[in-house]
């Protein structure tokens, strides 16, 4: 068998307005190209010290049990979902997005029996009928999408909806993959007892170490499961041995990823976490401004309008893929096309992190105009 003849990477430096990932600032860059490190070297357990405490400041929470996931955001989805959910529990999911589905069809491995809260692809879920799939089925956990990335739509009353999950004693776990650092987010007043995150949205970091955060009642109900959960990767309690006091080894951490995270973090700490949600607000409400003085129409309403990502209808008699396309070719910016029920409906303008800046949506209109001039 011959060699394969690869060429040198080259590849291109897109401006990423999509669903993630969002551009990475240089000095993550710069700190993912250091020397690598044993993962039980001191100064790389100093490092994870650091990092948890970084995690616990975006999070805006005290939980000891803040660590990165090894893996994408899909990873700290799972290790959330498959250590809280037990055979038998029974689980609240919402209807109203792709990442939603995700959760129930996680949950179901889990060996939970799934009910559905329904709201349309494109809406927040209401409160009331929250309150009525308690009455209903009186579930075990409620897990639901802070920022639903597939249909670009904020659920707004994260805390009335956990309220009512604890006054029928429920857990909750909270998808924040598209509002970590970009919209507010407070995970312990909130009372939010299980919250995961992907590193390459807000947080602005190439994927593959993933924010998860878990309260004392989840992490209880966790440690007096009477079953393993179903995947050792993810088993918290054999992490912890790793991210909590011990150190020891459970699996050899993405070193890189780490100290990529740690550099992204630090720099919403320089930031500071609400200046970063109000620059979010203020670039992402220029953008929508700019589409909506095009004649474009936003698919959310205002009150649930996710500045992380804006979904935008696409206009009658036009093709989303030319849109993306040309996009790409002429101009070099991503953004991306619907999914599932808003398939072909929505064009998905993400506005995250290092990518949230003024000249790149003031770029992106001006390109969105001349194609559909
Ligand atoms: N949850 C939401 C809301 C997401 O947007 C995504 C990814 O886009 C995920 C979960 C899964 O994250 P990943 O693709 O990093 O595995």
């Amino acid at each position: 068998m011959e060699e394969p003849n690869v060429g040198e990477l080259k590849p291109p430096e897109r401006v990423l307005l999509g669903p993630g990932p969002s551009n990475v600032h240089p000095r993550v860059l710069g700190a993912m190209n250091t020397s690598i490190v044993g993962h039980l070297d001191p100064y790389f357990v100093d490092i994870m010290d650091e990092v948890q405490d970084l995690l616990r400041y975006v999070f805006r929470t005290d939980n000891e049990w803040t660590l990165p996931v090894s893996g994408t955001g899909s990873a700290s989805m799972e290790a959330g979902i498959s250590n809280l959910v037990e055979p038998g529990d029974t689980v609240l999911v919402p209807s109203n997005g792709y990442f939603g589905a995700r959760m129930e069809s996680m949950a179901q491995r889990a060996g939970g029996e799934t009910v559905r809260v329904d709201a349309p692809w494109g809406e927040p879920l209401d409160a009331v009928d929250v309150q009525e799939a308690f009455n209903e089925h009186q579930p075990d956990i409620f897990g639901f999408v802070q920022a639903e990335t597939s249909t670009g739509t904020l659920q707004p009353d994260v805390s009335e909806l956990v309220d009512i999950a604890h006054s029928h004693d429920a857990l909750t776990i909270v998808d924040t993959v598209t509002s970590l650092g970009g919209v507010e987010l407070h995970v312990d007043d909130w009372g939010i007892d299980v919250s995961y995150s992907a590193a390459q949205k807000c947080i602005s970091c190439p994927p593959g170490a993933s924010p998860l955060t878990l309260n004392d009642d989840a992490m209880d109900k966790i440690l007096s499961r009477e079953t393993e959960p179903r995947c050792w990767y993810l088993d918290l309690a054999e992490l912890e041995d790793y991210w909590g006091d011990n150190r020891s080894y459970h699996h050899t951490a993405p070193v890189t990823n780490i100290f990529g995270l740690r550099e992204a973090l630090r720099i919403v700490a320089e930031e500071g976490i609400e200046e970063r949600w109000n620059r979010h607000l203020r670039v992402s409400g220029a953008l929508k401004s700019g589409i909506e003085a095009m004649g474009l129409e936003m698919n959310s309403r205002d009150d649930a309008w996710l500045p992380t990502l804006n979904a935008v209808r696409v206009p009658d008699g036009v093709d989303d893929d030319t849109i993306l396309r040309r996009l790409v070719e002429e101009y070099n910016i991503e953004i991306s096309a619907g999914l599932g029920d808003l398939e072909g409906e929505i064009l998905r303008i993400g506005c995250m992190g290092h990518s949230a800046r003024a000249q790149n949506v003031l770029y992106l209109v001006d390109a969105l105009g001349e194609i559909l001039d």
